[in-house]
């Protein structure tokens, strides 16, 4: 069982990011302090707002490891505690469910050889109506199905 909760400022940072994006998918990394074994809060996020376009989200290798060089260095490279979570990106347009893509790419993340990445959340968001943000969040670990997964502390 794994419990994912979000520090408090990261709902109204992707709310605003979400505003200013409109009908743009956008999204990038997400960043997690383990508080226990099995208990992760999301503490900060990367936000690729190029990338995006209506209907897909690509992000740019080189501005996301920038991000996550700089995540590393402010939390004092304390990798054991502080470390990349999963991905997260955004569908304006459409459900939160993940897409096909998106569960070949994250598949992709977590079983390749090639990946030092074994397990990665991803988060889809979509703002409903300006005031709710609609979410889904799913687990991809190497070796096993992909798992929906809620917050513990849910959206607003
Ligand atoms: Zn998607």
């Amino acid at each position: 069982m794994m419990r994912i909760e979000l520090a408090p400022d990261i709902e109204p940072r992707l709310r605003k990011a979400l505003h200013q994006a409109g009908s743009r998918e956008i999204g990038g990394m997400l960043f997690a302090e383990q508080l226990a074994p099995g208990r992760f809060r999301i503490v900060d996020f990367s936000l690729d707002p190029h990338s995006g376009s209506y209907a897909n989200f690509r992000r740019d290798p080189a501005l996301h490891h920038a991000a996550l060089t700089a995540f590393f260095d402010k939390t004092g490279r304390d990798f054991s505690r502080f470390n990349y979570l999963g991905e997260w990106h955004s569908h304006p347009s459409f459900p939160v469910r993940p897409s096909r893509e998106d569960m070949d790419t994250m598949t992709d993340l977590v079983e390749l050889g090639s990946s030092e990445i074994t397990f990665a959340l991803l988060l889809i968001v979509r703002l409903r109506f300006w005031m709710w943000m609609d979410y889904s969040m799913t687990a991809f670990a190497k070796g096993y199905a992909p798992h929906r997964s809620r917050l513990a502390t849910r959206f607003i």
